[in-house]
């Protein structure tokens, strides 16, 4: 499994950076977000690594990715509330680290647009 050195999703993946790990399969981890923007804010990220959604030609793992959004919202219990899916991408998408993650928010009522 490839690894970038200084990547903290890497890391994470690794188990090398402590998270609070709520789902993993072989393709992805999905951790809650220190920094969070609603009452449930999870993390998707890939096992293996890419900068962002623009570099990443597996459909199959992004298929696993959206898949495991509906899974954890199940987990943390948005799923009949409902919730957001967000994958910021590059600088003027939000991007501030550079490994394929999905946001998955949920708790609150999303506003629209977004900022
Ligand atoms: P983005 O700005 O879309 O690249 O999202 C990066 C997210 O990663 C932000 O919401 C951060 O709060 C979150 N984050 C950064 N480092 C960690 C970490 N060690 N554990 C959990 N979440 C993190
Ligand atoms: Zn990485």
């Amino acid at each position: 499994m490839e690894s970038h050195d200084g990547c903290v999703f890497c890391q994470i993946v690794a188990g090398k950076v402590p998270a609070d790990i709520i789902y993993r399969l072989p393709s992805l981890v999905a951790f809650r977000d220190t920094n969070p923007q609603a009452p449930d804010h999870v993390l998707i990220v890939s096992t293996e690594h890419y900068d962002s959604l623009a570099t990443c030609d597996d459909a199959v793992l992004l298929g696993d990715m959206l898949r495991a959004a509906h899974e954890v919202a199940r987990k943390v219990h948005v799923d009949h509330g409902g919730y957001r899916v967000v994958v910021n991408t590059g600088k003027h998408g939000g991007q501030t680290v550079p490994h394929l993650h999905f946001h998955i928010m949920g708790g609150r009522r999303m506003q629209w647009p977004p900022g």
